[in-house]
């Protein structure tokens, strides 16, 4: 009976509406006075929210209202410029057009001078509006037929006793009614530093400063007591005279209309939930009432004018006064401004006076009038109230007596360090989700983070301002961004009111530094500049670009050793199809390139792959090691959320999978820690506003062994070859032990690099928003590895070099084994001694891995010295040498008599074709078709002397042994490799001996330089 909009439903039939928190709708039916007369609608009507409200205010419809979006697997471009810039809805401002007009008799006492408000037509009125002057026996007539249709409606109703059996049980479950819960609830929290300074309070969208009573002047409360509730100071709560006078307006009108005082408001705002019912309005009216009876009428009257929504981020009289007509000290209002604020409740969008009076802009209309008419309108009532002399309120109709501020003071100011610690605010929200048993869900996540700001809390971040603030600058002022291969593909976005667009510099970066002892991340940097905005895109932690061959480590390579390889073991880096890595066709097996579309070294180990980041062998790796399923798996544990996960070949191998920097730094700091993952920790601790610790980080932190120490030791032991020989050589930093992994996105869309020292992992991706390519000589190697150094370096200013894991490999559980560098297994002399110079490798293996079985691989077969053939009987110089046959069962045993035979004999001999048997007599054939044809008779003509030649073939010998004994990967491999080729060759021509002494020379410095 007392809620007037419940029995309107009832009697419109309409149902629920789109539920929008109150804290920002406060569009109190503007009754006041008024309201016999007040015949329009008080619009924005219905449940809707403006669409241009959300406009304004994105935090509420999240980060991606810049039109960001996070990039899908397969990235496709962002949304360019222009995505926001209709999102008008011209209903919204029509319907909200209507005014207020008095119910003043005449206007003739106030003189003729004073402007009086235009009203426009009613829109939605089934009666005509009143005229000034009704006739009296009409009024009667009307007001009975009134009091009539109520009277039917309330007998329509079930009967009032069940009415009120039902609001005696609303009532009994009301909240409890605390005015003190009011204020905590308007507490600013506050957010720390690790070293306990305070960074920023934290208001979020609710920008809310407390203020007594007693320093809010009286005009000010007068303004709002005069608009909102007339009789304020007289009644108990709830006006009955206004609520069935607003009723019967509703009823007979079909239009909205509120009867609610400013108790009911603050109730409504302060303590009910948005619930549209008859229970919420039952229990408003039964909490105002009893809120009365508990607090006194400055004290309402306070908690309300603290917690009024007055526009923007606005929360408070205080805070409105400030940002509207900069003034901090309330007592310098004019009376003009405070009715343009008190006169903004009912509306906070369509009045807010700085955007009538500034940000729009239309030759045909006067946006500035619907403040000022509004603001007049306050004044009036005021002035009949008496809270004005006439004197006064003349004055204050001057519309030069409120000068609102076309940009806040406060506006440009965003809390430092804003990536950070609005990534640290979700973290919060996170853990006041858990705290309280709630799901995370959007419309929980906006519960608590509303908690969050008006809570009191004190929160501590992990983050350290000094690395922060060397990343944001490094970033922000570094110099050799790689280019991009277009220089047209630029990136807007819609920004300005005045319709203009901002450029997003691009390339973009983003950087993570974490201590991975701790799990603590010290910084998150999300983008070249800094934000002035909240919720603006976080690159680090939104923006899930593909990450390229900086996901080996993590996908491939550490669960390949969790899985039983080591680091000798032997990856084949051969142009030969990969089991189930699928062509384009999705049906047949093929090979990724490597990069530049060559180094195919053949047969490899983990650490040379690793070192090189050749593509042929992770693929390899990752499909006979490991496995798709579980090397997903593997991510998942390191903490990269599922849904970042490209789970194919290609997404895990080769990085297409889009992994966050922040996420890239937890999974490389899992290796760093000895394969302990730690989840992040952005926020150290929580507590309440009494300072009661009510989280503390790492007493509930999520620890789990996801790889063996061993493990761990090993990849990142590997990966410092990356670093010191291998892609990543320009991230090197003077003083420190460096691991890390490159990744270059498929045709230079992005670049990556994770690196690890003693103390920190640090993260870094370059790349374009769009995903467009960055210039073509772009690599993880030469730009990303180099940004990272170049905010690496000074982070390590006056740090010892540290060990990245303390202790021996030893201590670790590997053993060092010598293998062969073709199988992989265990080294027999045959292996030492192969045909095509491969050797060994002498690496570490986790103990329980090694390898038991000798190499299955090589042969003893004697061969000519010059050809690498089966030595014939002419053949000049005979050794026995390991040639390299396929065992059955073996990968590439398939590959035999295929097209890709010759694959196998170029990278592997002359024997790696020939399908062998158990049959020794048949083996004996198959290696004779493999006889060294260059000796095929006596008569082999030589111009070279005897003495020379045999020179020649010891000087070749302890070429070859000395080559064998390299890794590939060595700067003067392939130099002394093709003087070898060359002096052999030249000895098997039989040209003169001076052309033989010479490349016999050339041979000796080679042999020189690889020394
Ligand atoms: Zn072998
Ligand atoms: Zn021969």
């Amino acid at each position: 009976m007392s809620n007037d909009r419940a029995l309107r439903h009832i009697a419109q039939g309409r149902g629920k509406g789109v539920q929008v928190p109150l804290k920002k709708r406060n569009r109190q039916e503007d009754q006041g006075l008024y309201e016999e007369n007040a015949y329009d609608a008080n619009a924005p009507q219905g449940e809707e929210y403006p669409q241009e409200w959300q406009e304004e205010n994105p935090e509420q419809a999240g980060w991606n209202q810049d039109g960001y979006a996070a990039p899908p697997q397969e990235p496709a471009p962002y949304a360019e410029a222009g995505q926001d810039a209709a999102g008008y809805a011209p209903w919204a401002e029509n319907a909200a057009g209507q005014h207020f007009a008095p119910n003043i008799v005449d206007s003739a006492w106030l003189g003729e001078d004073l402007p009086l408000e235009e009203e426009k037509p009613p829109k939605r009125t089934i009666f005509k509006p009143r005229t000034r002057k009704p006739s009296f026996f009409l009024a009667v007539i009307v007001n009975s037929m009134r009091m009539l249709l109520l009277l039917v409606l309330l007998l329509s109703l079930s009967g009032i006793g069940a009415v009120m059996g039902v609001a005696n049980a609303y009532m009994e479950t009301a909240p409890t009614l605390d005015l003190a819960a009011i204020d905590d609830q308007a507490q600013t929290s506050f957010i720390y530093d690790a070293n306990g300074n305070l960074i920023t309070e934290y208001k979020g969208s609710e920008n809310r400063i407390m203020v007594s009573i007693d320093t809010i002047p009286k005009m000010l409360q007068y303004a709002f007591v005069a608009v909102e509730d007339a009789r304020f100071y007289t009644h108990n709560g709830i006006d009955v005279k206004r609520i069935i006078g607003a009723f019967v307006t509703n009823f007979v009108s079909g239009t909205q209309q509120g009867g609610s005082t400013i108790t009911q408001q603050l109730i409504k705002n302060t303590l009910l939930s948005s619930e549209q019912s008859y229970k919420r309005k039952i229990q408003e009216a039964y909490l105002a009432m009893k809120l009365e009876t508990q607090y006194t009428k400055d004290q309402i009257l306070q908690a309300y004018l603290n917690t009024i929504y007055l526009g923007e981020d606005y929360y408070g009289v205080k805070v409105a006064a400030y940002n509207y007509f900069g003034k901090d000290n309330l007592s310098d209002l004019s009376i003009r401004e405070c009715a343009m604020l008190a006169g903004m409740t009912n509306n906070p969008y369509y009045y807010n006076p700085r955007r009538n009076f500034y940000t729009r802009q239309s030759d045909t209309t006067d946006y500035r009038k619907i403040t000022n008419d509004r603001t007049d309108y306050v004044l009036r009532c005021m002035y009949e109230n008496q809270f004005i002399t006439q004197e006064q309120y003349r004055a204050a109709l001057s519309p030069s007596s409120a000068s609102v501020l076309e940009k806040s003071p406060a506006s440009t100011a965003l809390y430092p360090y804003a990536h950070y610690v609005e990534y640290a605010i979700r973290d919060a929200v996170k853990i006041l989700l858990e705290k309280n048993g709630l799901p995370d869900t959007s419309a929980n996540r906006s519960k608590m983070e509303n908690r969050l700001r008006t809570g009191g809390y004190h929160v501590y971040l992990a983050l350290d301002t000094q690395i922060q603030t060397i990343v944001e600058n490094t970033l922000q002022t570094y110099k050799d961004y790689p280019a991009l291969r277009d220089p047209s593909d630029k990136v807007y976005r819609a920004r300005n009111a005045d319709g203009t667009y901002d450029e997003i510099i691009q390339p973009q970066a983003a950087a993570v530094v974490l201590d991975y002892h701790t799990g603590e991340v010290k910084a998150i940097v999300g983008s070249r500049t800094a934000p002035t905005k909240r919720k603006t895109l976080n690159r680090a932690a939104d923006m899930n670009m593909p990450v390229g061959s900086a996901i080996k480590p993590i996908a491939v390579y550490a669960p390949a050793i969790e899985l039983g390889a080591g680091a000798g073991s032997v990856l084949y880096n051969l142009p030969l199809p990969v089991k189930g890595w699928k062509g384009s066709d999705g049906k047949t097996d093929t090979w990724p390139k490597n990069y530049g579309g060559s180094s195919y070294r053949g047969p490899e180990t983990v650490r040379t792959a690793i070192t090189h980041s050749d593509n042929t062998a992770a693929a390899y790796a990752l499909m006979n090691y490991v496995g798709v399923e579980r090397s997903a798996d593997f991510l998942l544990r390191l903490g990269v959320s599922e849904n970042h996960i490209n789970k194919t070949p290609f997404g895990l191998a080769l990085g297409s999978s889009g992994i966050s920097p922040i996420e890239m730094a937890v999974a490389f700091g899992v290796l760093a820690n000895g394969g302990v993952y730690q989840s992040p920790v952005t926020v150290l601790g929580m507590a309440d506003s009494s300072k009661k610790i009510i989280y503390d980080a790492h007493k509930s932190q999520t620890r789990r062994q996801v790889f063996k120490p061993a493990t761990a030791y090993l990849t990142v032991d590997m990966m410092k070859d990356v670093v010191s020989s291998g892609t990543g050589t320009a991230a090197k930093l003077s003083g420190q032990t460096v691991a890390g992994k490159t990744g270059t996105n498929s045709d230079q869309k992005g670049v990556f690099f994770a690196g690890i020292t003693g103390y920190y992992v640090g993260t870094v991706w370059i790349g374009h928003d769009n995903y467009k390519a960055l210039s073509s000589k772009t690599t993880g190697g030469n730009s990303a590895a180099k940004l990272w150094k170049a905010f690496m370096q000074p982070i390590h200013k006056g740090l010892d070099n540290k060990a990245i894991l303390e202790g021996s490999p030893e201590s670790y559980g590997l053993v060092k084994v010598t293998t062969c560098k073709v199988s992989g297994q265990l080294a027999t002399d045959a292996c030492r001694h192969d045909v095509m110079g491969r050797g060994t490798s002498t690496d570490y293996w986790p103990r329980d891995q090694v390898p038991t079985t000798q190499c299955q691989m090589h042969i003893a077969v004697n061969v000519c010295s010059d050809s690498n053939m089966l030595a014939g009987s002419y053949c000049p110089s005979v050794e026995t040498k390991g040639a390299v046959v396929l065992p059955l069962g073996h990968p590439l045993y398939e590959y035999i008599g295929s097209s890709y035979s010759g694959v196998l004999t170029d990278y592997l001999g002359p024997f790696a074709d020939l399908r062998m048997t158990t049959d020794g007599n048949v083996n004996a054939a198959l290696l004779q078709s493999r006889t060294c044809p260059y000796h095929s008779s006596s008569s082999y003509y030589s111009a070279q002397s005897s003495l020379y030649q045999s020179d020649a073939q010891n000087l070749l010998d302890r070429a070859r042994s000395q080559l064998a004994a390299m890794s590939p990967g060595h700067p003067a491999y392939a130099n002394l490799q093709s003087a070898i080729d060359y002096l052999a060759n030249v000895l098997n021509s039989g040209a003169s001996d001076s052309t033989l002494t010479a490349a016999m020379s050339n041979l000796t410095a080679a042999m020189a330089a690889a020394r």
